[in-house]
């Protein structure tokens, strides 16, 4: 057969490195045959009914199996979905209509999904969530494969519209040698899954999803490029040159540090102790997402739980600082045991440190369990506050931590008006930490898990650079460490602008060290400060990527 024409895709790089390969694209959604008579009203009802339990127990399945504690609660909620008493009680009064199951079950969720599209906002974006359910009963219904990931029996480049929680959580980085969509964002859950398992990614990828089965291409996570129709010699030769540059990041070790020696802190996100590797690549933690622990609970934690789990984390950092980031609740993080009302606008309403309006007293027994667990463990925790918006929730923040013995006491700054006063909160503060995952759903107006709008929320903005420009130069004035702990600090060649702009920590998952360490070490500080110049220049991210990629390679 001959190769099809070489062809170039571009898309946004979103998880480092590169890889080459077949393509295999994800098995879509199941295609319903034209509807059949039904004989037998109580054979098709069961048939039905055994379709929504076959979807409820494999996403059960796929939960228990989930070692990611987001993954695993939106895989149960599926769960939950699947089994929903009404979802299979419209599917029955459907069959006993006259439907056969595979149709009842489609109508029934499509009636679900509009209900929920009406509600709007954070609601409406379950339906995807129902989507997915639909497709595995009906499936199961029709002894179709279950959508997911292809096995070609060779390690591949998986192509996708995009990935749900259920396609990924057991994905094998063994197997799947870079990850290409079609839809998604910087801060996707592709993003994230991809960046986590140290995979090369590149999403908002047009075309991709045309790529015929088997078709060999190279995947370029850093550029954002995808070449298709390679021969089988290219591929070869750049996995070899793939592989050379991962043998030379795992044999980066040491602090970080410029090429002229000017100190980076690198430090990790984890969301409990059992994030953090056997010989730990970081340099600390700088965000410990606490939320994380409470995700799934329906009843507060109570002191000594909380306590306990403060406690395994500072002792696996016993030399080193830890930033504990308070309950983080509300939008994408629902914590149901603080009984918040649902909003209209989610993001827009009582989240992060907003909460304790509201509840002042979880707040404080959160603070209380920290400086239990640091008396405990002799250590002395960072701690922050999430969604700090004034420097009088500073203020406020900043005395409920210190009366407790906490001494280090900062907060993210995820919302602009923050970052415009980031002088202001560090006369209340020792320190800030800037979350650019929310600073750009913010700053952009755009929904961080919205993938038609991943241009917007993309790090390289230049108008998001300025803000974090802004709180390193108060960070400078004061004195003051100045992070950066959003998905940005994982990106090696960005990591080399926000140095430049004058941040003194990144803080990003463990995978994603070695890399940044790398990038770092490869710069002097004059030259991150030349690339963070051309950054802020440029008109858009596209040109600051291409302008300091540019300087980069020169
Ligand atoms: C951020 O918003 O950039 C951040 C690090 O917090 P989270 O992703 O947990 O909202
Ligand atoms: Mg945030």
């Amino acid at each position: 057969m001959p190769e099809p024409a070489p062809g170039v895709l571009r898309g946004l790089g979103i998880s480092p490195g590169r890889a080459a390969g077949r393509v295999h694209t994800m098995a879509g959604p199941p295609l319903l045959p034209a509807p059949v008579p039904v004989a037998d009203t109580d054979a098709e009802t069961a048939r039905a009914v055994r379709g929504l339990e076959s979807a409820a127990g494999e996403l059960a399945a796929r939960a228990q199996g989930a070692a990611d504690p987001t993954a695993r609660e939106i895989l149960e909620a599926q769960a939950m979905i699947a089994a929903d008493p009404m979802l299979r009680e419209s599917v029955e009064q459907r069959v006993a209509a006259g439907s056969d199951a595979a149709h009842a079950i489609d109508a029934a969720c499509a009636e679900q999904r509009e209900a929920l599209l009406a509600v709007g906002g954070y609601i409406a974006e379950r339906a995807s969530d129902l989507d997915d359910v639909r497709n595995r009963a009906v499936a199961a219904v029709l002894g179709l494969p279950m959508p997911g990931l292809p096995s070609p029996g060779h390690p591949f480049i998986l192509a996708a519209g995009d990935l749900a929680p259920a396609d990924t959580v057991n994905l094998d980085p063994g197997v799947v040698l870079a990850l290409v969509t079609e839809k998604g964002g910087p801060t996707s859950h592709t993003a994230i899954l991809a960046r986590a398992l140290g995979i090369p990614a590149v999403v908002a990828c047009p075309g991709i999803l045309s790529v015929a089965d088997g078709t060999w291409a190279s995947v370029d996570g850093d550029a954002g490029e995808v070449r298709t129709g390679i021969d089988e010699r290219t591929a070869a030769d750049v996995e070899r040159a793939a592989r050379a540059d991962r043998d030379r990041l795992a044999s980066s070790t040491g602090p970080g540090r410029t090429a002229d020696g000017h100190p980076v802190k690198l430090l990790l996100n984890i969301g409990s102790a059992a994030d953090v590797p056997a010989g730990s690549p970081g340099e600390g933690v700088g965000l410990f997402r606490s939320e994380f622990l409470f995700l799934d609970r329906r009843t507060a934690p109570s002191h000594e739980e909380q306590t306990r789990a403060y406690e395994d984390v500072l002792r696996a950092f016993p030399d080193a600082a830890v930033v504990v980031r308070t309950l983080d609740a509300g939008t994408d993080k629902p914590l149901p045991f603080l009984g918040l009302p649902e909003e209209h606008n989610p993001a827009l309403g009582v989240r992060g440190l907003r909460v304790a309006r509201r509840s002042p007293e979880v707040l404080d027994a959160q603070l209380d369990a920290l400086a239990e667990a640091a008396r405990a463990s002799g250590a002395s925790p960072w701690v922050m506050a999430p969604m700090v918006t004034t420097a009088g929730e500073a203020a406020d923040f900043a005395r409920r931590a210190r009366v407790r013995g906490i001494t280090h006491v900062g907060a993210m700054v995820e919302v602009p008006a923050a970052a415009l006063h980031a002088d202001r909160l560090l006369a209340e503060l020792d320190f800030l930490s800037i979350g650019t995952n929310d600073l750009s759903q913010y700053t952009f107006a755009a929904d961080r898990q919205h993938g038609e709008l991943a241009d917007l929320l993309d790090p390289w903005q230049p108008a998001l650079l300025q803000l974090i420009e802004r709180c390193a130069e108060a960070g400078r004035a004061a004195g003051k460490p100045v992070g950066v702990c959003g998905e940005a600090a994982a990106d090696p060649l960005l990591a080399t602008v926000l140095v430049g702009l004058g941040v003194t920590s990144l803080s990003m998952s463990a995978r994603s060290v070695p890399a940044v360490r790398d990038a770092l070490a490869r710069h002097s500080l004059g030259q991150c400060r030349e690339h963070a110049r051309l950054a802020l220049t440029a008109a858009d991210p596209g040109a600051a990527r291409a302008a300091v990629r540019e300087a980069a390679a020169a």
